[in-house]
């Protein structure tokens, strides 16, 4: 266990990701933008001068998997929504010039929806980094084809047991002989088209896979990944679930006050064209579309300077209250 990576916001890898993505995507507009967004949040701004450097899109609501760590289990329902490309393209626009990285993950299993590598490729003909994380259950090796060929930047695999008990334990509604074959089609695949794409596997930690976390390892390193994250989980369905290793435990991270740096250096599409400040579940939240604002008129909407305020203050009522994120680590 102890040669494993412990969990840390900031390990040598994700900052040497984070600078590979920089040289090839950061423009100097996109670089000094981000070096705004990390100051004002630093002096907790809640007007703020820049735009967001993330950009989350949801490309869709549905997914089939069922996990008990997950907001989707926890939360009312969503409507079964797909994100359309043109509502993805006319959304991303008014950022597209300071934005690094497009991560299209939020609620559901983005392959689901057939038009992500279309949007892949849309962000990356406006300059932009992109990011995939996905459970790998696609019944078709067209989706993975898809996929590389989009140009896509990072791709991490969901790989949350090594055995078929535990990864229907973790996954409900998955198969665990289907993420064997997708995981090799996948690597199999990438040598063959030589595509650029990163491939990473994530294990979120609970108390039913931590034993298994070498044989997930020895997996990772025998397929050849580019990295391989072991993650904390915030929503354990109850104290059975937390892990014995105290490095795994997500509580072992969370910060005395509320630290969230998502309203200063996030904006999300939900999958049905809203806007949302962060990751969290939405409820009955969202901050609408853009409608006449221009992408600083609605960065500083009273809505989000709001969530600023509170944040700064620990003053925490609705959405954040409620959130279990609000004192987290940067992911
Ligand atoms: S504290 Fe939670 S709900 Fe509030 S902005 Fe951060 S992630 Fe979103």
């Amino acid at each position: 266990m102890d040669n494993l990576p412990r969990y840390s916001s900031l390990t040598i890898k994700r900052l040497l990701r984070s600078f590979d993505l920089l040289r090839r995507y950061g423009t100097a507009r996109k670089i000094d933008n981000l070096l705004r967004a990390e100051f004002s949040y630093r002096r907790r701004e809640v007007e703020v001068r820049h735009l967001p450097y993330l950009f989350r899109a949801d490309p869709t609501t549905r997914c089939t998997l069922g996990c008990p760590y997950c907001w989707r289990s926890q939360k009312p329902p969503l409507p079964p929504v797909d994100l359309s490309p043109e509502t993805f393209a006319a959304s991303f626009a008014p950022f597209a010039s300071t934005c690094l990285l497009v991560g299209f993950q939020m609620f559901g299993e983005p392959t689901l929806n057939p038009a992500l590598p279309q949007m892949i490729e849309h962000a990356h003909r406006t300059g932009a980094a992109t990011y995939v994380s996905t459970n790998l259950q696609m019944p078709q090796h067209e989706t993975i084809d898809r996929l590389l060929d989009s140009g896509l930047d990072l791709l991490t695999v969901a790989v949350d047991g090594a055995n078929e008990a535990t990864y229907r334990r973790m996954k409900p509604g998955g198969d665990f002989a289907l993420l064997n074959d997708n995981l090799q089609y996948l690597f199999d695949r990438r040598r063959q088209t030589k595509a650029d794409t990163h491939i990473g596997i994530q294990v979120l930690v609970t108390a039913f896979n931590e034993p298994e976390l070498p044989a997930i390892g020895a997996l990772a390193r025998k397929l050849g990944v580019d990295y391989f994250d072991l993650k904390p989980t915030a929503l354990l369905p109850d104290s059975s679930w937390l892990p014995r290793d105290k490095r795994y435990r997500f509580d072992t991270y969370r910060k005395r006050n509320a630290a969230c740096a998502f309203p200063w250096t996030n904006i999300t599409l939900l999958a049905d064209g809203n806007f949302f400040p962060c990751c969290a579940h939405p409820g009955q939240f969202h901050l609408g579309a853009l409608g006449d604002l221009n992408a600083g008129e609605f960065f500083n909407s009273p809505p989000l300077q709001d969530i600023r305020r509170q944040i700064k203050t620990g003053q925490l009522t609705g959405l954040c209250a409620g959130c279990e994120l609000n004192n987290a680590p940067r992911f």
